[in-house]
């Protein structure tokens, strides 16, 4: 019998498993075949993920090659820049994301957990005094408790043990390599968050600029993974907004395309009777920008020190004392989410004002100072739960302010109903 078993090996449950195994009898289950290969993937790691990264994994360079230090949320008419030298340390790192899961799985089987890839788990049933969890070879396992870290893959299973599922869309992205000059020469940002309803109307088409490679593509749209790649292929080739960024770089159509589910908006419940969901399966994502990894992080941190105190007490994990693993879910991030909230309902819309209102806070970003430095704190705030939502009201009131006479008196009501989030 295991304390727990850890269905997905993304980033939540590869860092739950790590924590766990300091003081769990823990197994980590994933479907992929991660003995061949960790898919990459190339992420922004803003500063406020800090404190639920150990420093061992934090001060690793081969995890974390680059610093962030500039970000470009870049509309039509304007790169909106933001440089951390502006206002002091980097806004964050960029990550070989694949690297820090892949030694984050070492660490548990050092601690002892025990894993067990290209596996993918079918069933699950329920039992008074534990929970047993059945493979798709027909073999079972059983657990005190179960945690589900399955992100948008697992939704049938999520579903079987009577949790909702959280909103979802498709997102595609692709790495591209190329020599580090190039990059430097290309990029003056290591994260480039671009709008455009024709790319998407629910989220952003991006670079995340890594060592030796980027990752790109664009989340939230509704549309079959063959759309959403010969449509990423057309923008590559023939978007003029970022074809100076493209300049110079060999990529060709057979590199490998991924698209897959990406979730937000969290379901109502996180936990039930010896069970618990993590990151994107609970849909703890932000909303506007897509930060699932902090999220992650966060709800795999919280979990592993709550269930410390429930093991050593010989709990039997019932709903009641899970509850708290929601309760401090939502006290660290909620406060937090209330902007992603805000800035999705303003401008994942309609397309028109979507245009006018991201080339508007473009705008605002390159223009004023104090918008910077509040975007800056957003990223560095190492206790998100104090998050300062007086901070992003005096940033909607300043983009209300430079949004053109015509707009602002359609758009004011939207303003309005933005602010009280
Ligand atoms: C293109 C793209 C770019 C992104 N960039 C960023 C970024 O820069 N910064 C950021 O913070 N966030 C980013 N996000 C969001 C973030 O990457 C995800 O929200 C986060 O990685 C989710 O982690 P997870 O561990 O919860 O789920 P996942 O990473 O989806 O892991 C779930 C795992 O569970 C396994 N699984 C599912 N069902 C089963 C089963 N039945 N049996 C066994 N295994 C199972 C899956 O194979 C999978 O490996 C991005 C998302 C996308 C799509």
């Amino acid at each position: 019998m295991y304390d727990f078993i850890v269905i997905g090996a993304g980033i939540s449950g590869a860092s739950f498993a790590y924590k766990a195994s300091k003081y769990a009898k823990t197994l980590l289950v994933e479907a992929q075949d991660y003995d061949r290969e960790i898919p990459v993937r190339t992420n922004i790691f803003a500063e406020h993920n800090k404190p639920f990264v150990d420093d061992l994994f934090w001060n690793d360079d081969s995890i974390f090659p680059r610093p962030f230090v500039q970000l470009n949320y870049k509309s039509e008419k304007h790169d909106g820049l933001l440089h951390s030298k502006e206002f002091g340390a980097p806004l964050g790192k960029i990550s070989h994301t694949e690297i820090l899961i892949k030694k984050l799985i070492d660490k548990f089987r050092d601690q002892g957990g025990t894993t067990q890839f290209s596996e993918s788990i079918a069933k699950i049933e329920r039992h008074s005094d534990h929970i047993e969890v059945i493979n798709n070879k027909g073999e079972s396992f059983s657990t005190k408790l179960l945690v589900l870290a399955t992100g948008s893959r697992g939704f049938p299973l999520q579903k079987s043990l009577g949790f909702e599922i959280p909103d979802s869309s498709m997102g595609i992205y692709t790495n591209i390599y190329a020599d580090e000059s190039l990059l430097e020469e290309n990029f003056n940002f290591q994260y480039m968050f671009h709008l455009n309803p024709k790319i998407s109307q629910n989220g952003p088409f991006f670079f995340n600029v890594g060592k030796g490679r980027i990752a790109t593509g664009y989340l939230g749209n509704k549309e079959n993974p063959a759309e959403l790649k010969s449509k990423l292929i057309r923008i590559l080739k023939n978007y003029q907004k970022i074809q100076p960024f493209m300049k110079g770089i060999k990529w060709d159509e057979s590199i490998p395309f991924v698209s897959g589910g990406i979730s937000k908006h969290p379901i109502s419940s996180f936990s039930k009777d010896r069970v618990i969901v993590l990151g994107e399966a609970a849909g703890l994502v932000t909303a506007f920008f897509y930060e699932g990894i902090l999220c992650g992080l966060a709800s795999a941190d919280i979990a592993a020190t709550l269930l410390k105190t429930l093991l050593a007490d010989n709990s039997n994990f019932s709903r009641a004392e899970l509850k708290k693993y929601d309760d401090e879910v939502a006290r660290v991030l909620f406060t937090y989410f209330r902007n992603g909230n805000a800035c999705e309902y303003l401008f994942y819309n309609e397309s028109s004002s979507t245009k006018t209102l991201w080339n508007s806070y473009s705008n605002l970003l390159n223009t004023n100072k104090t918008v910077r430095k509040y975007v800056y704190e957003a990223h560095i705030n190492q206790d998100l739960s104090k998050h300062n939502t007086d901070n992003d009201r005096f940033v909607g009131e300043k983009l209300f302010a430079t949004i053109p006479v015509l707009s602002k008196m359609t758009l004011w009501p939207k303003f309005l109903k933005a602010m009280s989030f």
